[in-house]
């Protein structure tokens, strides 16, 4: 099958290294050969304007794509002759934090108390109503903790709400985490469901540094609580291919941050650490195939973000429990340029092969 991806990202790069096994072709929409998918399968020009997107949908049987910030109008445009897997009610909902907060109350599934806002004024009742410490954050559009104030006091209102550049924006009431969770599941064009263990994320400024997979000391119902509000997104959202909710484990259990509808970070240790990685899977869903089994390979995984600069390489090409994955970008701060699996059979075992990559981590 001819698989389209909107976007050109590291995202579209694994899929495509993961579906040519199974015979897939790929193509991805980008404007430079420089893009990390690039040498991976056919490129079509800009992905922004729908007239342009012709050539990647003649080409395609099946589009997918890599950020949820897609144009909702050039998916309804492409829907018209091929199918876009995950489909709008996901792209549209995941989106726009107020909608998918929304979608979570009706859902009954516990997410931070939150009031949207458009002005200083709706920001200064926002504040009376949550309390403090709170979190506001631009509507659509963040990643990797950007367009966030974290509020501790009153007096940040004006210079909270400049900071938004009057977008319009969301408070959130603080949540006390233990620790961030998140949970990557699948569900196939015929309803299939699978979902993969839970995942401890430890991130820094923002943005995520460390994946242990499974999550240590996740009583069996805790799983099943997080597969439960997973599957009734999935359901509600008649989602096709992988979705992420992003949790708080909290002392009154499980909180939703927020949802993504599509391959995540925080899923990059399943291509070595799971039977069937999340990549696999996705493909494997968006073409219509069976889904494959998402087991751990290993009691013990974690997955290691390179950023800003790649680091010492060789000490993971000598490492024999370790994986280098690097997508081809160039260095720049804050940009993630690769991640390396590390698969373990003990904890101690995972603890010194974390410590043996620390240049890779946060000092
Ligand atoms: P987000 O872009 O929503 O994933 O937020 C980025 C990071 O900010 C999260 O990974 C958390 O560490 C923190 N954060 C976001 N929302 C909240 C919240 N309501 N309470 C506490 N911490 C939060």
């Amino acid at each position: 099958m001819k698989i389209g991806v909107l976007g050109a990202g590291q995202l579209g790069r694994m899929m495509a290294i993961s579906g040519y096994p199974l015979n897939h072709q790929f193509g991805f929409s980008g404007n430079s050969n420089d893009e990390p998918s690039a040498l991976l399968g056919h490129m079509f020009a800009l992905e922004d304007n729908a007239d342009n997107i012709e050539s990647l949908v003649t080409f395609a049987d099946v589009i997918t794509y890599e950020s949820e910030n897609t144009d909702v109008e050039i998916v309804k445009e492409i829907n018209k002759n091929i199918p876009v897997y995950p489909g709008e009610k996901s792209l549209f909902t995941t989106q726009h934090r107020g909608r998918e907060k929304a979608l979570f109350d009706q859902l009954n599934i516990p997410c931070a108390p939150y009031q949207m806002v458009s002005s200083e004024q709706e920001l200064t009742n926002a504040v009376n109503k949550i309390g403090l410490p709170a979190i506001l954050k631009t509507a659509t559009e963040g990643y990797d903790g950007k367009g966030q104030f974290l509020m501790r006091d009153a007096n940040q209102i004006s210079k909270a709400w400049a900071s938004m550049n009057g977008v319009e924006s969301i408070l959130e009431g603080f949540v006390n985490f233990k620790r961030e969770l998140s949970l990557i599941a699948v569900r196939g064009i015929d309803d299939d469901h699978k979902y993969y263990p839970l995942v401890e994320n430890t991130h820094h400024e923002g943005i995520l540094r460390l994946t242990t997979a499974p999550a240590q000391n996740i009583k069996p119902e805790v799983q099943k609580v997080a597969e439960h509000y997973m599957q009734t997104l999935l359901d509600e959202m008649d989602h096709v291919g992988v979705l992420t909710i992003e949790l708080f484990e909290t002392d009154n259990g499980l909180v939703v941050n927020e949802m993504a509808p599509r391959v995540h970070n925080s899923g990059h240790w399943s291509i070595e650490g799971a039977n069937t990685s999340q990549f696999e899977n996705h493909v494997r869903a968006i073409s219509g195939m069976p889904l494959g089994d998402t087991s751990p390979t290993h009691a013990f995984s974690a997955m290691v973000n390179i950023i800003g600069e790649s680091g010492p390489t060789d000490i993971v090409l000598n490492m024999a429990n370790a994986h280098l994955h690097l997508y081809d970008k160039s260095e720049r701060e804050n940009r993630k340029l690769g991640h390396i699996n590390i698969i373990a059979n003990s904890q101690e075992e995972l603890d010194n092969s974390i410590k043996q990559l620390k240049d890779f981590l946060p000092k």
